[in-house]
């Protein structure tokens, strides 16, 4: 990397998140989170090496909160660099590309158009995403913006893969197709695991299982995405914490009919109230789970063995899908912290050449978990989706 500033953002709703990188060493020169945008206003910023500051900052709006991101990290004891023009460009993260964009692009008009276009796809996060852009172009005059969907790596998906099987025309007239989700994390550690298993990316079949809060896995053959778990939206796939993941279809009439509810509020249900927070009925964080479970609590262990069931499915079905498999890698909250959980995952698997090394599994740190005779590698690679932001945002703003 060469030395650039690099601002990303993640603008949610009423939310802006933000990290400064210098593209060089890759140090993180502050980070911070602006909270209640347009209700009252709460901001924390963390420079590098010092503690955090907090405060209660009026915010109507995202234009108001990237001013005072700015400020603080231009001004006073909170700065982390001496004025905006030091910033070379900012890197925005996008939820929906729709199949209008394969990789991070220079935002323009035409780039701010499409991701308009993707509203519909994407009503919760792409109208944050966008009014994050428009009030940093406000801001930062001049800065190059760069819009990193998390869409886009899955877009070399093969037709097969992405088709719904439902009438023609919805995907046509509405782009009703599978896209993908974490897109920028399965792209940054499935070329990590590339770098690290040291063969040309074209000899390389590889799962990787991004377990957090939301959970995806992919499919990467010769470096591209060829099928992804999460689908239209980020319901489909795996249970997650609180999202149910694949059901029949035929459910939700079934309950709405019994529940009498009616369709949005059955799918609040499956975005927030299912997944092993359904199931156990206890929470949607792994580490209560398995406390949980520890003391016996058998709903609890439900819900853990459907999340692992899943992962097992899907590392079987996308190495049949592939016909063949040479790496399965975890990442995000779960995937990198919770060597019980991988235990788990793996553990029927050996069938497949994947056996990992108990003792290795446990040491944190580890990449390479895998057992003496595994035929298939086993890997740890932490996640950093704010960097691989940075990273093409810098490759994109230097012309490389
Ligand atoms: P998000 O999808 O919101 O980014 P994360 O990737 O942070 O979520 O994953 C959150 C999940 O990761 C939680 O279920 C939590 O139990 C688990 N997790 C995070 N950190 C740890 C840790 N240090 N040890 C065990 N589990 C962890």
């Amino acid at each position: 990397m060469s030395n650039l500033k690099i601002l990303v953002i993640n603008a949610g709703s009423s939310s802006l998140k933000y990290q400064l990188f210098n593209t060089e060493t890759s140090e993180v020169l502050a980070k911070g989170l602006c909270e209640r945008i347009g209700i009252d206003g709460k901001v924390k910023h963390t420079p590098a090496g010092k503690d955090s500051y907090e405060a209660d900052v009026n915010m109507e709006n995202h234009g108001d909160a990237i001013k005072t991101v700015i400020k603080l990290m231009t001004t006073g004891d909170t700065a982390v660099v001496g004025s905006l023009e030091e910033i070379d460009a900012v890197g925005h993260r996008v939820l929906h590309g729709g199949a209008e964009f394969s990789k991070s692009v220079i935002v323009n008009d035409d780039v701010i158009a499409a991701i308009k276009k993707c509203i519909p796809l994407g009503p919760l996060h792409n109208p944050a995403n966008l009014t994050g852009i428009l009030a940093c172009e406000e801001a930062m005059h001049g800065i190059p913006q760069v819009a990193v969907f998390d869409t886009a790596f899955h877009q070399t998906m093969p037709q097969k893969a992405y088709l719904y099987a439902l009438p023609y025309e919805y995907y046509k007239k509405y782009g009703v197709r599978r896209y993908g989700f974490h897109g920028t994390s399965h792209m940054y550690v499935s070329q990590k695991a590339i770098e690290f298993l040291g063969k040309p990316a074209e000899e390389l079949k590889i799962i990787v299982c991004h377990l957090g809060n939301g959970s995806s896995i992919s499919a990467v053959s010769g470096g591209k995405c060829v099928d992804t778990s999460m689908g239209l939206t980020p319901l489909e796939g795996l249970p997650m914490g609180t999202r149910s993941g694949n059901i029949d279809p035929a459910i939700l009439e079934y309950i709405m009919d019994n529940e009498n509810i009616d369709i949005h509020e059955m799918t609040n249900i499956l975005n927030k109230k299912s997944g092993v927070l359904g199931i156990s009925g206890i929470s949607s964080d792994f580490r209560d789970l398995y406390a949980a479970k520890d003391q016996g609590n058998e709903r609890a262990a439900a819900a853990l063995e459907s999340f692992i069931y899943s992962i097992q499915k899907f590392i079987g079905s996308y190495a049949a899908a592939m016909g063949g498999l040479d790496a399965v890698v975890f990442t995000a909250g779960i995937g990198e912290n919770n060597a019980a959980l991988r235990a788990s995952v793996v553990e029927p698997l050996g069938f497949m050449g994947i056996k990992i090394d108990p003792k290795k599994n446990e040491v944190r740190g580890t990449i390479d978990i895998s057992a003496e005779d595994a035929t298939v590698k086993t890997l740890v690679i932490p996640t950093d989706e704010e960097f691989a932001i940075a990273r093409d945002t810098e490759r994109l703003v230097s012309g490389k």
